[in-house]
């Protein structure tokens, strides 16, 4: 998990989740339960997410997702 210690982490991902847009930061209630999203930019756009900036999925989208497919 850690071989890349990257400087300024915080800044370069995005801290919310890219369904609802809510912040998935430490301290926001979500932190725990977050699940990084691994698709880049463009192929959330083309899985019509809301907020496709958001480097994270929380925990109630993720579970919807799972349920309707
Ligand atoms: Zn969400």
């Amino acid at each position: 998990m850690y071989q890349h210690q990257e400087k300024n982490k915080n800044e370069i991902i995005n801290q919310f989740c890219n369904h609802c847009g809510r912040s998935v930061k430490l301290g926001s209630g979500m932190f725990v339960n977050r699940i990084p999203d691994m698709n880049d930019l463009i192929t959330r756009i083309s899985n019509k997410r809301k907020f496709p900036k958001g480097d994270f999925v929380c925990i109630e989208c993720d579970e919807h997702s799972e349920r309707n497919q």
